[in-house]
This record gives structure tokens, sequence and C-alpha cells, in this order.
């Protein structure tokens, strides 16, 4: 089986590359920001102030239930039973997220989720944290980036296309806090892995990234004698 971990700051392209780079591969896609959406998301239902660690975890309890399905190939996310894939795309959703993703407890609450389904799968697994700490031992690491307007720029045309109410200059600001954020928080910061590729895509359309992607499994497997 084979594992390739990709990640990345929020809008680089990482979802939209690995699902079409994976779909080509016959291998699953598992996007890991859904998880922390997911969390975030019943956190804010049940009234938690995301900021505060312990308001937080008290919502950790042994009823939630945080389940990925695959319906038709693509990945749903299930918060009890109900499906929130749609309801954590929202610009709150993703604040949310970063909050609670820099509480350890939610970490730990999701790793043993990501690796298990990972060890029974050859997949394309995306995040911040997959080729340093969820798969240290991905076959393939890659660190995709790109600059922040560029990023912003596209998490825009995504949102608005999405019927979403937003400025440019909003999503550009949230774009920078989560960044922030995301890079800066003592636990799993967003670091490229020693042993990560950097993927610069600024100035490349997205079949030019899926095609460097490809190449880069495909690199692997020649040089690994790995067809699976
Ligand atoms: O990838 P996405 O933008 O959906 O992720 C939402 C948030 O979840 C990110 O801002 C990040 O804080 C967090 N996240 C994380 N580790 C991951 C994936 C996402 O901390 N592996």
């Amino acid at each position: 089986m084979t594992k390739i971990a990709i990640d990345g700051p929020a809008g680089a392209g990482k979802s939209t590359i690995s699902r079409a780079a994976a779909k080509d591969m016959g291998y699953i896609y598992i996007d890991t920001g859904a998880l922390y959406r997911t969390v975030g998301l019943n956190a804010m239902r049940q009234g938690a102030d995301v900021n505060d660690a312990d308001s937080v975890i008290a919502t950790i309890t042994e009823d939630l239930k945080v389940e990925l399905r695959f319906i038709d190939g693509e990945q749903r996310m299930f918060l009890s039973g109900e499906d929130v894939s749609d309801k954590i795309r929202t610009p709150e959703a993703s604040m949310g997220a970063s909050n609670v993703s820099a509480i350890p407890a939610v970490r730990t609450f999701l790793f043993d989720l990501q690796r298990d389904i990972a060890s029974r799968n050859s997949c394309i697994m995306d995040g911040r944290d997959i080729g340093t700490v969820v798969l240290p031992d991905a076959d393939v690491k890659i660190f995709m980036f790109a600059s922040p307007e560029a990023r912003a720029e596209r998490r825009y045309k995504e949102l608005v296309a999405k019927g979403k109410e937003v400025t440019y200059e909003e999503v550009l600001s949230d774009m920078t806090e989560r960044d922030k954020n995301d890079s800066t928080r003592s636990v799993a910061p967003c670091v490229q892995a020693e042993d990560a590729i950097l993927l610069d895509n600024s100035d490349m359309t997205p079949e030019q990234t899926v095609s460097s992607v490809l190449k880069l499994v495909k690199r692997y497997k020649h040089k690994h004698r790995n067809f699976y």
C-alpha cells in the first residue's frame, strides 16, 4: 500500500489536487481538515468558546461520534449520525477548526481515526501535519504552497461559486489569520517535513499541479518497484 502525505496552508489547492490525483491512481482521498471542522462545528453548536481549551475539551465526550464515510468514492463527514459535510464549509467553521485544532486533546482524539484509515488503504491524505506527525512513514511527502494572494483569490472564487456572500479582503484576512494560527501553534504546526518536496503552485494551473504530483508518485513507484 502506498501512502502520500500532502500538507500546506489553507487554499494551496491541496484538496482539489489530492482528489484529482487520487482518482487518477485509484487511491482514496482523505481530507483531514474536515475532521477538525467537524469537531469545531460540534463545539460551536454546544455553545463552547473555541478559544478556550477547557470549554472545547468539555464537548469531547463519549457520545461524540465523528465519522468519515465514503459515499460514491467521496468522503462525507458525519457528526453523531448527521451528515455535516456542507455545514462545515462556512468561514465560521474554518476559523472554529483552526482554533480547536491547536488543542492537543483534539488532535489526540482524531489521531487514531486518521492512522487507522491510512493503514487500510492506499491513500492520499491532506492536512497540516500529515508528513510530520500522522504519517511520518508516508512514501511520498509533498508540501504544497502558493502565495497568500493566490490562495485567497482561489478560496474567494470557490465561496462565491457556492453562493456565499464574502469579499476578497475578508477571505485574505481570514486566511492570513489562519496561516498565523496554524504555523505558529506549539502542537503540530503546519511546517514542511524535512523529507517533503516543496511544490509552489502560485503560477501553476490545477492540471499542472496534479501532473507534478503524479510524476512524483510515479518516480517513487519506479524507484521502489511498487505498483500498488
Ligand atoms: O484543510 P482545512 O482548511 O479544511 O482545515 C481546517 C483547519 O483544520 C485548518 O485551519 C487547520 O487549523 C486544521 N487542520 C489541522 N491539521 C490537519 C488538518 C487541518 O490542524 N491535519
